[in-house]
């Protein structure tokens, strides 16, 4: 099934392909007579190929010496399939060439369209190696040198680096930003966009259980020895003697449970000062992001690894809901922030011991930019950057070849700058893994969960083999040692009260289903039978799993989240297995995102945030943290550097 978003991206496209189709007709032969240089025969031809998220269709027609139309059907994530599209589309078109530059942060997407666009071409009758080997108008050219000065230069334009910007321009900067990538958003807009904040008011209509109790008071008897984290378990225990007074049966949640959650399943190994400044902000910062015109949903979740019903969703899908607000006001203000995409960071320039600028590069010319005030480092972590994961990964077999959840730009490159000055780097070892990616791709789309109360994991044997209300790393451990490393996440009809309800990642359990990224049966059985697992096994795991939802029975795993029962069909499976999500090292900042040196002293005029700096989350990531963190943390950074001096 054709979503709207695909059917306006064809018009939006059609319109695109038909301006640049005028005048391409000139010289052509009536029909019916062959041409001496004829490439291809007359016609109209479809090919199709696998993208990042499902099939990519293209419709190519050709007179016998140009490629005339190209019209791309795909499901790719908007704001980074849509660009490889268009680009893509217009230099084969323009060329009569598959020679064309793969859009870089949309290698996956840019080989399916490349893919079924050849496909197409093969049906015409093309020579595809020599439309491979043939040179595009403009290869060779070499792009002019660059000189700028801004108040704040921010290096990234994901969800941190645009945060920074907006909030520098708020405190009264002048600012520029760069990107490598041919576009804006990061991993952020292509993530689940889950955001972990204590929030009154939304979590006002959820009950709190008797398991959820027993995990606030198993916080509370937890040794610590930290004194800012001690101080937390005091506050905490006046806030929970203050609830249980109330008599109140609502769920209970504050900053000071978000922090000690946030520490604890961390190994306690985070820097308290950082978890207090991001808890005590992340609704300051749902307020500020609304206050630009985002839309967050009234109802809280608990997304996978966050431990507690706190995760807002925003209205938009995916992260574009960030990425679009932070967007538009930097539209309003486009004489004042200016956004360069294709540049890519590769050292600071330092002058009297202090951060002045970056040197960068677009292509192939040199970008020399000049900070007034400060550099915001916001590029990213290296989940994407496989010699960086082998280097510095101490918790997990090899990671050479496990799948990412990451865009390709998370290479770690601001790492490598910000080593090359002496900052310090904290974490390092510290890399995420989510037992949720895709077993082709590692992305997370197809993820059928909707959050944590309502599903289970099955192995490939039908049988559970963890809480699924645990900690990532704790799951994935646990994923990891079931055969093949591959499970199943079963959920029923309280998930998908309907077939066109759609997952966190915009798609519905119907194209799901149809395109054979998730099964559906009106039986448990009829599901197992389908995914190949035992159906007396699956059974039986769902009837436990049933009892201890109703409390008759303690969960054989300890899981204390709960929601409804698995009982009610249509009943779907998806397929999981390990990819690599985040890694929680890098950067040392102090509370205003300041960068620490290795020596212990500020490096000054050096600011970062967001997934490029470490010590916030320790040695695990709760779910749900990172788009807190780097909006608290970009905010932050932001406004340290717009009103430096
Ligand atoms: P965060 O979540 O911290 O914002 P992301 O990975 O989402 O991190 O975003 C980081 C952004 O920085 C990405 O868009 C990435 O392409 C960009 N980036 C990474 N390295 C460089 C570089 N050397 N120069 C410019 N941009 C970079």
């Amino acid at each position: 099934m054709k979503s709207k978003k695909v059917i306006s991206f064809i018009l939006a496209l059609a319109m695109i392909l038909s301006l640049a189709a005028c005048g391409s007709n000139t010289g052509e032969k009536p029909a019916g007579e062959s041409k001496d240089n004829a490439i291809f025969t007359a016609g109209t031809y479809e090919g199709e190929a696998e993208g990042f998220h499902g099939t990519i269709k293209a419709t190519v027609t050709v007179t016998e010496t140009e490629i005339t139309d190209i019209a791309v059907v795909h499901t790719e994530t908007a704001g980074l399939g849509d660009k490889a599209v268009e680009k893509i589309v217009l230099e084969i078109k323009e060329n009569t060439s598959l020679n064309v530059p793969m859009v870089s942060g949309a290698t996956y997407s840019s080989k399916g369209i490349m893919a079924a666009v050849e496909a197409a071409l093969e049906k015409a009758g093309a020579d595809i190696a020599a439309l491979k080997s043939k040179e595009i108008a403009g290869s060779n050219e070499k792009a002019e040198d660059i000189e700028k000065t801004a108040d704040v230069i921010i290096i990234g334009a994901g969800g941190a680096g645009l945060a920074a910007a907006v909030s520098a321009h708020q405190n009264g900067a002048s600012v520029i930003v760069i990107e490598k990538q041919p576009q804006v958003g990061g991993n952020t807009i292509i993530s689940g966009s889950a955001y972990n904040s204590a929030d009154p008011d939304r979590q006002s209509t959820l009950q709190m259980t008797e398991l959820e109790k027993k995990t606030v008071e198993g916080i509370l008897a937890e040794e610590q020895t930290d004194p800012m984290v001690k101080e937390w378990q005091n506050t905490l225990k006046k806030e929970w003697d203050e609830y249980l007074a109330s008599g109140k049966t609502t769920l209970f949640d504050s900053p000071t449970l978000h922090k000690l959650q946030t520490y604890n399943g961390g190994d306690k190994v985070a820097e308290p000062a950082l978890i207090d400044t991001f808890a005590e902000n992340t609704l300051p910062a749902i307020k500020w992001l609304e206050g630009l015109g985002m839309e967050f949903k009234n109802e809280v979740f608990t997304v996978l690894g966050a431990l507690w019903n706190r995760s807002h969703k925003p209205v938009k899908p995916l992260g574009t809901g960030y990425i679009e607000t932070y967007m538009s006001y930097i539209e309003e203000n486009k004489s004042d922030i200016e956004i360069m995409l294709d540049t890519k960071a590769d050292s600071f320039i330092i002058e009297d011991g202090a951060v002045k600028g970056v040197n960068a590069e677009r292509n192939g010319a040199k970008v020399v930019l000049h900070a007034k005030n400060g550099v915001v480092l916001a590029t990213g972590g290296f989940g994407a950057n496989v010699e960086m994961r082998e280097q510095y990964n101490k918790s997990w077999p090899s990671l050479k070849s496990a799948l990412t959840t990451n865009h390709t730009g998370a290479t770690g490159d601001g790492i490598v700058m910000a080593q090359e000055i002496n900052a310090s780097l904290v974490g390092m070892e510290y890399i995420q893994l989510l037992p949720m990616g895709d077993p082709k791709t590692g992305s997370l789309s197809g993820n059928i969960e909707q959050g944590v109360q309502n599903r289970i994991f099955v192995n490939k044997e039908g049988n559970r083999f963890v809480d699924e209300g645990a900690r990532r790393d704790v799951m994935t451990k646990a994923l990891m040692d079931q055969k093949d490393a591959y499970m199943w996440v079963i959920v029923d009809q309280h998930s998908y009260p309907s077939g066109d309800t759609k997952n966190n990642f915009n798609e519905t359990i119907d194209d799901l289903v149809a395109a054979g990224r998730a099964f559906k049966g009106e039986t448990l059985e009829e599901l197992a039978a389908q995914i190949g697992v035992d159906p007396a096994n699956l059974v039986s795991a769902v009837d436990t799993f049933n009892k201890a939802v109703d409390g008759t029975v303690a969960d054989e795993f300890g899981r204390t989240l709960f929601a409804d029962k698995i009982d009610t069909a249509p009943y779907y499976a998806g397929a999981r297995v390990p990819t690599v999500h985040h890694t929680m090292g890098g950067v040392e900042i102090n509370e205003f995102a300041q960068a620490v040196g290795a020596d212990g002293q500020l490096i000054k005029g050096l600011y970062a945030a967001g997934e490029v700096t470490g010590g916030i989350h320790g040695s695990n990531r709760l779910g749900g943290n990172a788009l807190a963190d780097i909006a608290v943390f970009g905010r932050i950074a932001g406004k340290s550097a717009a009103l430096a001096k």
